[in-house]
């Protein structure tokens, strides 16, 4: 007997990828929220400015008070249009805004002003690199619509042990939330994927996110829900028709969505090959278990009642402002990825370690203080990044500036430091210990280039070792690197080995 239970649909045992994807095509779905980093609400002037003291930034409309009238946000309208732009849509010449009806304390109208049949953009595209054992692959991403709508309150639920609504004494509601601008991006279904399928679902996301912050229309941080996603998933025997979906809620980060992709069809699999169906439903997902449960059951529709919002106009962007705002769109990502991997002379893969350790633009700045691209490249991935990684920080927090970079370069261009040293000087930066000079000064770094205390440092390290001194002498010249690895280590690093070495060589008269 199978762990099929087959009331809800759940099984206890997932298959393993490799088995679940071997006998199912997998099809997706992303819908995406974005909270526009507007200054002011969708339908009236209140601040959005977050961490304010709860029900401060509250007004007769965003309250939904009787007789209020909501007015649009012209930015939040050109950002939608802009993000419509980035992702290859057609920009609407006319558009309503409709009613969403649904009874929920955390919108206080008791409907949700949302675009239904008419959005504002639609029929787009977005293009996703994912990586295959046969190299790069790209795969296009149809954009279905994005539309405008407002964001919800926030409850919280007090009294009960989990911060659930049951088991809870009473609730609060926080409406500063209610009437954010929001975006909701929805991708046609994806379909061709195979296994790949969970790492198509996040290139799409990290790339959404992208393009939105190079938009500069939202900060797009999902672990704090200014962008949030939805996973569909269904999956059916090949060539047959597709089945039934399942939306998958709270998946709040990049790498939640390429989980979330990988457990659901592996569940969905479990239950067909245990002879139950899949149910249409939401669930709900579990970042410390990687698996998610059953929600609400989407099987009989609800019904909003959706109606066109009467206290609103149509939105209708000219030609003129959509060709204005087509002819001001910065760089995409896709675009500035290759034209840095020329500029910079590297290949893709080293162009994606730079996007993962998020030091393009540490190095663009860098390079643009005047350091050489190499030498920018060699110090924000190597040891910045090494202590980056060391002490949980983010590259951008360590105090260390691109201007203070290309003074390090320029005092190892003029011989007074080297790498090594260098390191220090960083060490001394993140520390807090003041200035390039300051840490300079402070800890005494700088290569020592005097002659004479060099000679007197080889001296040292002959007269300590005079067996050593012998080889050299008889021609066994590679018997020197010991000598000027003592010379180093008795200088701390501060001489330049390849001056020492010469030095060396000429004080035991011997040549190369
Ligand atoms: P709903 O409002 O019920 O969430 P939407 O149309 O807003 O429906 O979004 C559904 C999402 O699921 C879209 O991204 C759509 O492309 C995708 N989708 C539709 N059918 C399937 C399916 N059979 N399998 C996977 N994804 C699907
Ligand atoms: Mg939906
Ligand atoms: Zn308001």
């Amino acid at each position: 007997m199978s762990t099929q239970n087959m009331t809800n649909g759940e099984v206890d045992v997932y298959l393993d990828y490799d088995e679940a994807i071997s006998g199912y095509d997998p099809v997706i779905g992303l819908e995406t929220h974005v909270e526009l980093g507007t200054h002011s609400k969708m339908w009236c002037g209140c601040s959005t400015n977050f961490g304010a003291d709860s029900n401060t930034q509250v007004c007769p409309v965003c309250l939904g008070l009787p007789g209020s009238m909501p007015v649009v946000n012209r930015a939040a309208v050109e950002s939608t249009i802009r993000i419509g732009l980035a992702l290859n849509c057609t920009i609407a010449e006319w558009c309503r805004f409709a009613r969403k009806n649904y009874f929920y304390p955390d919108m206080p109208k008791d409907y949700q002003i949302s675009q239904y049949d008419e959005p504002l953009c639609f029929d787009g595209y977005l293009d996703v690199t994912v990586e295959t054992p046969d190299g790069p692959q790209v795969v296009r991403v149809e954009i279905e619509r994005v539309h405008m709508e407002e964001d919800t309150g926030k409850l919280t639920h007090a009294g009960g042990a989990t911060g659930r609504i049951h088991g809870a004494d009473y609730s609060l509601v926080d409406y500063n939330r209610a009437g954010i601008p929001l975006i909701e991006i929805v991708t046609k279904p994806v379909t061709g994927t195979g296994r790949l399928a969970p790492e198509v679902a996040r290139a799409y996301v990290t790339e959404l996110r992208n393009v939105i912050i190079a938009l500069g229309v939202s900060d797009a941080r999902m672990e704090e829900g200014s962008m949030r996603c939805d996973v569909n998933l269904s999956i059916a025997v090949p060539g047959a028709e597709w089945g039934t979906r399942s939306e998958t809620k709270n998946v709040n980060s990049l790498r939640s969505v390429e989980r979330a992709v990988r457990s659901e069809i592996e569940r969905q699999a479990s239950v067909l090959n245990s002879g139950g169906r899949v149910i249409q439903e939401t669930r709900h997902f579990h970042e410390d278990t990687g698996r998610s449960t059953s929600g609400r059951s989407k099987e009989q529709a609800e019904d909003y009642r959706y109606f066109p919002e009467p206290d609103l106009v149509p939105v209708a962007p000219s030609r003129e402002w959509v060709d204005e705002l087509r002819a001001t769109m910065p760089e995409m990502p896709a675009v500035k990825r290759a034209r840095l991997q020329a500029e910079w002379n590297i290949n893709e893969f080293e162009l994606q370690s730079l996007a993962n350790a998020g030091a393009i633009e540490l190095v663009e700045a860098t390079i643009a203080a005047g350091v050489d691209a190499a030498a920018a490249r060699k110090w924000w991935t190597g040891e910045l990044l090494r202590v980056a990684n060391d002490t949980g920080v983010d590259l951008d927090s360590l105090s260390v500036t691109p201007a203070d970079i290309k003074q390090v370069e320029a005092l190892i261009a003029s011989g007074s430091l080297n790498d090594k040293l260098a390191r220090q000087v960083f060490d001394g930066l993140i520390n807090g210990e003041g200035t390039v000079d300051d840490v300079v000064a402070k800890r005494g770094l700088a290569v020592v280039s005097d002659d004479g205390a060099l000679l007197a440092a080889i001296d040292e390290a002959l007269a300590a070792a005079p067996d050593v001194a012998e080889k050299i002498m008889s021609g066994k010249i590679q018997a020197a690197g010991a000598i000027v690895g003592a010379v180093m280590k008795s200088t701390k690093g501060q001489a330049d080995a390849a001056k020492v070495r010469a030095l060396l060589l000429e004080r035991l008269g011997v040549s190369e």
